[in-house]
């Protein structure tokens, strides 16, 4: 059954290693920084075993996430060696029936490993996708210095200011990212707030910018959610370097986005 099990694992955490990498290579990961969850359908899932193990408590209740697997990367997990060892850092769990607790699946076991310390903000973000974006099941948050130094300008710290740099950058922003980012003024995070506060910016948005921390987004598959944020982490760099050279960025006019809102793809 361990075989099976590791097969599954070696199936399932193929993109999510590559991606922590490309986080790491990014600097968007330093340290211990950032972290994903994917919510697994039940095709990926095949004759998974049913022994018992340890029912470990969440921080709050999930009900509507009963009886579903996550796949998450570990807490003090360096993205770095997600991609190098991701067997190792990342754990596939099972939301328990009553959505109180949860079961670690892989690896099999007594371990240590412990979901990321962002398991709360994530759950509850996963719960208003199985409502609102059913094809959504990655959560990802990285540390993307260019759009964290967005928000390190006071007044830049609103969704509509922020949208409007992003979105005038570059065509690319508007056509795959058309609503722009939410945006999620400072609260401590681990906390349920933040989680809180998380759900309500990407009930309507893709991706939400938490204030002087990082960034939250969603999408169907993990290459789709890095390819948002990167196009995003692309915008940022272009206002950037223009203010640098010492000049105001003109951004796409109006006319310009609502061109490129018809485009179809
Ligand atoms: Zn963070």
């Amino acid at each position: 059954m361990d075989r099976e099990l590791n097969l599954l694992m070696k199936n399932i955490t193929g993109d999510v290693s590559a991606v922590a990498g490309w986080l790491w290579q990014r600097g968007w990961a330093e340290r211990n920084a950032g972290n994903i969850s994917v919510r697994l359908a039940a095709e990926e899932l095949p004759s998974l075993p049913e022994e018992p193990s340890t029912l470990l408590p969440l921080p709050g209740r999930c009900e509507s996430l009963a009886g579903f697997h996550f796949l998450v990367t570990a807490t003090n997990t360096r993205m770095r060696d997600v991609a190098a060892r991701p067997l190792e850092t990342l754990l596939l769990i099972r939301i328990s029936d009553d959505g109180t607790g949860y079961q670690i699946v892989s690896p099999t076991g007594e371990t240590d490993l412990r979901p990321t310390s962002e398991m709360q903000a994530h759950l509850c973000i996963h719960e208003m996708l199985t409502l609102r974006r059913p094809d959504h099941r990655v959560v990802m948050h990285t540390h993307v210095t260019e759009l964290i130094a967005l928000t390190q300008i006071r007044e830049l710290c609103d969704a509509q200011k922020l949208n409007s740099i992003l979105l005038g950058m570059h065509p690319e922003t508007k056509v795959f990212i058309p609503d722009g980012v939410g945006f999620v003024p400072y609260i401590l995070p681990g906390t349920r707030a933040i989680g809180e506060a998380t759900v309500k910016a990407l009930e309507d948005h893709s991706a939400a910018l938490w204030e002087k921390h990082g960034l939250f987004a969603t999408g169907r598959d993990s290459l789709e959610t890095f390819d948002m944020i990167d196009i995003l982490a692309k915008s940022a760099s272009i206002w950037f370097i223009c203010r640098s050279a010492g000049y105001e960025p003109e951004g796409l006019t109006e006319k310009q986005l609502n061109e490129l809102a018809k485009l179809k793809f």
